[in-house]
C-alpha cells in the first residue's frame, strides 16, 4: 500500500499552500491558501484547480492563516463538497478570516475588471462544511485515510495533519511551525510516526534575536518613544501578533514599566479575533498562562486600553492627546486604518513608527522601514518625519535553528524516511534540506511545484 503526496502549492514559495494526498481509496487535500505578496500571481489565484474538486473527500486545515485558508471559497465554488477539518479556534479564526478578506478580494478584482473569486454565499456554503477536530484524536476523514493533529505552536489552534492509510502508512504535513517557546502557546509537538514529513522553511536560513531581548528591546523603544510625547504607532498583523503585543503591553503596565498611556486597538479585525483568543485561551494556551487568565480577568486588556470597533470611535482618538499608542492593521501599512494615523501623524517628528513585523518589498512599511522620507498611503504621498523603530523577533515562525531541532525531533522516532522542506523561498528551502542532510544524516528533498511522490513503508520516490 502507499500514499500518493502532491505539491500543488507552497513548494519554492512561502504562501499558497495546496497539497493533495491520494489514498488506495480515498483523496484529501490539505490546505487551500492564497498566494500573497509582491510576486502575486493571478493565475495561481484565479485559475483553475490542477484536480478535479469533485472528487476530493475531504480538507484538512494547518491553520486559519490566509495563505493556508484563502482559497477554500473558490474550492467550494468549483463544486466541492466535501467536509473541511479544523480545530476549533481555527474555526473560529478561519471564519472571521475569510469574511474579512471576502470583501477585500472583491475590491481587488473590481480595480483589475475581473470577476471576483467567489461571492459571499461561497462562504457561506464554506461554513457549512466545517466539521472541527480535536488534538489528538484519530479520526478517518476519507474512504481508508484517518488523521491525527498535533499543536505547532505557531497560532492559535494551528496543528500539523498526520495522515495515514488502513496500512499505517503515515504522510506528516507540518503546516507553519511556531517560534517557541511563546509566551501564550504550547510548544511545537514532535512527528515521530510519519514515513515521511513535508516541513515549513520560512526562516529555513535565518536567526531570530533570543526571545528575552526582544521583550526588553520592545519595553525600551515605547518608554523611548512616549517620552518624546509624540503619537506611537504599531502597524500590527491582526492574528497573534496583536495579541502578544497586547499581552506584553499588558505586562509592562501592571509591573509600572511604562508610563501609562491610552493604547488603542482600532482594528475590527484585531478586536475579533483578540475575543476569540479570550475564548479559546482557557484551554488551548500553555499550562502557565491558562492559570494567568484564570485569575486575571483578561491577559490581553487593562484599564486605558480602548478597542475602537466603529468608524465613529475610531474618528474620536484623535481627540485624545499625545502622546498614546494606536495598534491597527494592516501589518506592511498597505491599507487599512493604520494608514491614516500614519497620514496624520508621520509628518510630525515627535511620532515614533514601531515596526514589528515582516515587510514585504515593495509595501509602504517596507519603505519606511528602509528609510524612504516620503511614502505613498491611500493614494497620496506622506512626508516621514518621524522615528522609524524596526523591532525583530517577533516572528511566528521557527527560526532556522528551531526548525532543525523540529527535524530532529522528528527522526528521533526512527520511521521518517524522508523530510520535504517546503513553503518557503527556494534559498531557505534548500538551506533547510543541506543542513538536515549535513546535521542529521538524513534524506532532505526540496519539492516542486506540481511533482507527486510515491510513500511507502520502505521507500520515499518520485512517481
Ligand atoms: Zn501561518
Amino acid at each position: 500500500m502507499s500514499l500518493r503526496l502532491s505539491f500543488y502549492g507552497g513548494a519554492g514559495k512561502v504562501t499558497g499552500s495546496n497539497f493533495f494526498i491520494e489514498g488506495a481509496r480515498g483523496k484529501v487535500l490539505v490546505d487551500c491558501g492564497i498566494e500573497q505578496g509582491a510576486d502575486f500571481c493571478e493565475a495561481c489565484t484565479y485559475g483553475p484547480f490542477p484536480y478535479d474538486v469533485h472528487t476530493i473527500d475531504a480538507l484538512v486545515l494547518t491553520h486559519a492563516h490566509l495563505d493556508h485558508v484563502g482559497r477554500i471559497p473558490k474550492l467550494v465554488k468549483d463544486g466541492f463538497r466535501g467536509k473541511i477539518f479544523m480545530t476549533p479556534p481555527t474555526k473560529d479564526i478561519a471564519e472571521l478570516i475569510l469574511r474579512d478578506s471576502a470583501s477585500i478580494l472583491a475590491q481587488d478584482a473590481a480595480r483589475h475588471g475581473m470577476a471576483p473569486l467567489y461571492e459571499e454565499q461561497d462562504v457561506d456554503t464554506t461554513f457549512s462544511l466545517i466539521e472541527t477536530l480535536d488534538y489528538h484524536t484519530e479520526k478517518e476523514v476519507a474512504p481508508g485515510l484517518s488523521v491525527y493533529l498535533r499543536n505547532t505552536g505557531h497560532i492559535l489552534g494551528s496543528a500539523s495533519v498526520r495522515m495515514k492509510d488502513e496500512e499505517d502508512v503515515a504522510v506528516a504535513l507540518t503546516g507553519d511551525i511556531g517560534n517557541s517557546p511563546s509566551p501564550l502557546l504550547p510548544d511545537w509537538e514532535p512527528i515521530p510516526d510519519a514515513d515521511a514529513i513535508v516541513m515549513e522553511s520560512v526562516y529555513g536560513d535565518r536567526l531570530h534575536p533570543p526571545q528575552k531581548e526582544r521583550v526588553a528591546l520592545l519595553r525600551a523603544t515605547l518608554k523611548r518613544a512616549i517620552s518624546k510625547g509624540g503619537a506611537v504607532l504599531i502597524p500590527a498583523f491582526s492574528l497573534e501578533r496583536t495579541q502578544l503585543m497586547l499581552y506584553e503591553l499588558s505586562n509592562f503596565f501592571a509591573a509600572d514599566e511604562l508610563s501609562k498611556v491610552p493604547v488603542f486597538l482600532d482594528s475590527p479585525l484585531a478586536i475579533h479575533v483578540t475575543a476569540v483568543y479570550e475564548k479559546w485561551g482557557p484551554t488551548y494556551f500553555k499550562s502557565a498562562t491558562e492559570e494567568e487568565m484564570k485569575r486575571e480577568k483578561s491577559i490581553f486588556e487593562f484599564p486605558f486600553l480602548r478597542q475602537t470597533l466603529s468608524r465613529r470611535e475610531s474618528e474620536e482618538i484623535e481627540k485624545t492627546p499625545n502622546p498614546k499608542i494606536i495598534i491597527a492593521g494592516a501589518g506592511m501599512s498597505h491599507g487599512g486604518r493604520i494608514g491614516l494615523w500614519e497620514a496624520k501623524y508621520l509628518p510630525d517628528p515627535s511620532t515614533t513608527l514601531v515596526i514589528v513585523g515582516y515587510q514585504a518589498p515593495g509595501s509602504p512599511g517596507r519603505r519606511m522601514a528602509e528609510g524612504a522620507s516620503e511614502v505613498r498611503l491611500n493614494g497620496r504621498g506622506v512626508r516621514v518625519r518621524a522615528k522609524v523603530e524596526i523591532l525583530e523577533g517577533w516572528s511566528a515562525h521557527a527560526d532556522r535553528d528551531g526548525l532543525l531541532r523540529f527535524a530532529e525531533a522528528a527522526l528521533s522516532g526512527k520511521r521518517t524516511k524522508a523530510i520535504f522542506t517546503a513553503i518557503g523561498e527556494p534559498a531557505a528551502e534548500r538551506f533547510l534540506a543541506q543542513r538536515i542532510h549535513d546535521y542529521l544524516g538524513a534524506r532532505a528533498i526540496v519539492p516542486d511545484i506540481g511533482q507527486t511522490w510515491e510513500i511507502t513503508k520502505d521507500s520515499v520516490k518520485k512517481i
